[in-house]
Formats: C-alpha cells, sequence, structure tokens
C-alpha cells in the first residue's frame, strides 16, 4: 500500500464541514468501544451492525457515508484484537486496553462517497456531510494511477490544516546492484548513530534547537488563563511548532534510512522497544528515542523496497561484551572506551556496533522456515542448531567465524523473505 499526501483548499464552510465528517468518525469508533464494553461477546460483526443503528438513530452520523461509517467501526475492532492479542501473547505490563478517542483521528473513506476530478486536481465528497470539492496541491502526481487502484481516502486534520491522504494499491520494488557491504547500528544518546565500522552520524542541530522552541511555546500556553482566547492562539502556535519538528525528524530519518540501505546489503539494528525503554524527563533523550523509532521503521521499510536484509537483534550486553574475544568487560555509561583484556581498544560505540552486526549475521539463518536450501552452507547448519535464547547469549566462538566470511554477497537481494 502506497500512501500520497495532498494539501486540501477549501472555504472555511467546507473546512467546518471536514471537522465536522471527523467528529462524527470518533463518534462512531467511541460508541463501537462503549458498546464492546457494555455488552460482553460482541464481535467485529455485532459493530458493523452496530452502524447502521447509530446511522438510524443519529441523523449527523446517517449523513457520513456508509463506509466511512464501517471503516469507523474496523478501526475501534482493531484496537480491541489488538488488546485481545497482546493478552493471548502475555506481553509483560500494559495490554492497551481500548480507550475512547480524545484528539482527531482521520475519517477514512473506502471506495465510495468521493469522486476525483479528470485533471486530479481536486477531490469532491459527495456524502452528506457537505464537504463538496476540495483542492488538492502537493508534489505527487495520481495520474500515474487508476481510480480503481484508490482503495481509501483519508481526511487528516493537522495543526496548519487539512490534508488528503490516498491509500494505493501497489508496492515499490527497486532493483539495486548488491553491496557486498554490511552494517551494524548502535543507537547513542550523543550520536545519532555509530555504525560497526566506526563511521558516526551526528544528531541533527534541529533536534536540539527544536527541543528549546517547543519548551518555550509549551511554557507560553501554561501561563495562559485556561480557556481564554489567548490560550487557545498559543495552543495553535505550539501545535505548529511540534508539527514542524516532527516533519524535520520525518525528513531526516526517511533520508538517512534510504542511504543506509541503498549502501548496504544487511543492516543489523538493536531491538529497541519504546515500550521496555526507561520513562525519563530529559526530553532530549525523549525526542532522541522517538526519532530513532522512526528511524528503523524507515529502515525496514526501505529494506523492502530494496530488496535487503533487515535484522533487530536482541540489545542485551551489546555494550559491554567485547566484539574481539566476546568477553564481558563492565563500563558504566561514562565510560567512552571499550579496553578488554585481549588488547582490544576501540569506541564504546563501534564496539557495540560490531557486536549488533555479528547478532545480525548470526540471526539471519534462523529466520526463515524453509532452511532446506540454505542448510547446505556450513553458516546456515551452525546457525540453525542454535535455539535462538543461546544465539543471543552469543556464542563468539561462532559468530566471530562467521564474521570473517565475505556474508554480504551471499545475501542479498533474492532473499526476499525479509
Ligand atoms: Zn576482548
Amino acid at each position: 500500500m502506497l500512501v500520497f499526501e495532498f494539501k486540501a483548499y477549501g472555504k472555511s464552510a467546507q473546512m467546518t464541514a471536514v471537522d465536522d465528517a471527523i467528529r462524527t468518525a470518533k463518534f462512531i469508533r467511541n460508541s463501537c468501544i462503549r458498546l464492546w464494553m457494555d455488552i460482553k461477546g460482541t464481535g467485529k460483526n455485532d459493530l458493523q451492525k452496530y452502524c447502521a443503528v447509530l446511522a438510524a438513530n443519529f441523523p449527523f452520523a446517517n449523513e457520513l457515508n456508509s463506509m466511512a461509517r464501517q471503516a469507523s467501526a474496523e478501526r475501534a475492532w482493531s484496537s480491541i484484537s489488538r488488546f485481545y492479542e497482546n493478552c493471548k501473547k502475555g506481553v509483560a505490563g500494559k495490554k492497551g486496553f481500548p480507550k475512547f478517542q480524545k484528539d482527531c483521528r482521520p475519517v477514512e473513506y473506502k471506495t465510495s462517497g468521493w469522486k476525483l476530478a479528470d485533471d486530479r486536481k481536486s477531490i469532491t465528497f459527495t456524502d452528506k456531510k457537505g464537504i463538496g470539492r476540495l483542492k488538492l496541491k502537493g508534489t505527487r502526481d495520481l495520474h500515474f494511477y487508476q481510480v480503481n487502484q484508490i482503495k481509501r481516502v483519508r481526511l487528516v486534520k493537522r495543526a496548519d490544516g487539512v490534508y488528503i491522504q490516498f491509500c494505493v494499491d501497489g508496492n515499490r520494488f527497486e532493483n539495486i546492484e548488491p553491496t557486498s557491504n554490511t552494517i551494524g547500528l548502535d543507537v547513542g544518546l550523543k550520536e545519532y548513530y555509530t555504525d560497526s565500522q566506526g563511521r558516526m552520524v551526528e544528531n541533527p542541530k534541529f533536534l536540539r534547537i527544536g527541543e528549546k522552541v517547543l519548551k518555550r511555546s509549551q511554557r507560553r500556553v501554561s501561563r495562559k488563563v485556561k480557556g481564554s482566547t489567548n490560550r487557545g492562539r498559543a495552543r495553535q502556535i505550539l501545535g505548529k511548532r511540534h508539527l514542524k519538528i516532527s516533519r524535520q525528524r520525518k525528513d531526516h530519518a526517511v533520508k538517512l534510512a534510504r542511504c543506509v540501505v541503498q549502501s548496504n546489503d544487511l543492516i543489523a539494528y538493536e531491538d529497541l522497544r519504546i515500550k521496555n525503554l526507561v520513562k525519563n524527563h530529559c526530553l532530549a533523550k525523549s525526542i532522541n528515542d522517538a526519532s530513532w523509532h522512526q528511524f528503523r521503521i524507515w529502515i525496514e521499510y526501505f529494506g523492502k523496497v530494496f530488496k535487503r536484509v533487515t535484522v533487530a537483534v536482541n540489545p542485551q550486553y551489546s555494550s559491554q561484551e567485547c566484539s574481539n574475544c566476546g568477553e564481558i568487560v563492565k563500563k558504566t555509561l561514562s565510560t567512552r572506551t571499550h579496553v578488554c583484556r585481549c588488547g582490544c581498544v576501540m569506541d564504546r560505540d563501534e564496539n557495540a556496533a560490531r557486536i549488533i552486526l555479528s547478532r545480525g549475521l548470526g540471526t539471519v539463518g534462523h529466520a526463515g522456515t524453509f532452511a532446506a536450501p540454505l542448510a547446505t552452507t556450513g553458516r546456515h547448519v551452525l546457525g540453525g542448531s542454535f535455539p535462538p535464547k543461546a544465539a543471543l547469549g552469543t556464542p563468539l566462538r561462532v559468530h566471530s567465524r562467521l564474521r570473517r566470511k565475505p556474508s554480504g554477497s551471499a545475501d542479498s537481494p533474492q532473499r526476499s523473505g525479509f
């Protein structure tokens, strides 16, 4: 699925209608959650049927396109089923019990309720919400796709206006030559990441500057009297600042991720989960966590596009282990250099990145269930014979042997299973 986004322009009455449609979608989604909470055993079909009940009882719900109503119910169900899954899997900590939505999530139309103009420069919403024709402005060209390839149309509200997203049925693949490079990435606080060859990418300046700007805008909001017009205005400004910084962050993550994936056949990185990270009050840290998570998602996306292998490895002790001999060398956070008895001296983050790469290379063989053709090479037999847990504790002799192999060339683009 590809998503193209355009900014929408229309009269203020139309924008009010968009707000109304978004509120209605939220109402339907929250009503479905309510129904599920109140009546035990409510299933997906019950929610779908409930849409019709809501439409019959509330005129404003009836005004929204019927498929858009269904889509809202589906969203409710997806949050419920995610909760069920987390319970079933026994996820530690919070299970994500469905909550009522407060903020403005997008309203999603499917294949009806809208019509794209022939020149693809405007879209008309045809349901009874009265949104009408909105002009589209963006850099993407929709002419490339057939209208029936557009599976969903979303109305998204942001701090600086309304956006329309088109979800197009299709996949993006690009063929590029294998590079015979492999890379391990270690994310740090000081640097954006350090790779297994010791190259560092600095944190972009806008993250630090943006943090100050955000703090200032946030202070301005909290100084104003609650409910006053001034507070509303200050909040709008804060929203725009947040939007700008998140766009800068995304832009940075996308460009960097594409660059990393294009120049390597295998990319290994830590399997950090935002949930597991210790929550702290240091804003710089939290910004970094968020951008790293995004970076990872883009790496995985580009890994699929360019048919490259991406591996998330267990981050345990990656900074303590010696990448040369496997000895555990205890260090505190302030120790910046890794010094081992075997004579290995290098930057702490580079050492960690090397460990991550070797764990990544060691894990690759486990992933496929159809290991038969791969099992002929010594490497995969070795890799396969370790239970995953033992592999995470890194049998180091094996790993260092693996690393000496020219691993990049063997793995690349044909292996699209990842
Ligand atoms: Zn060592």
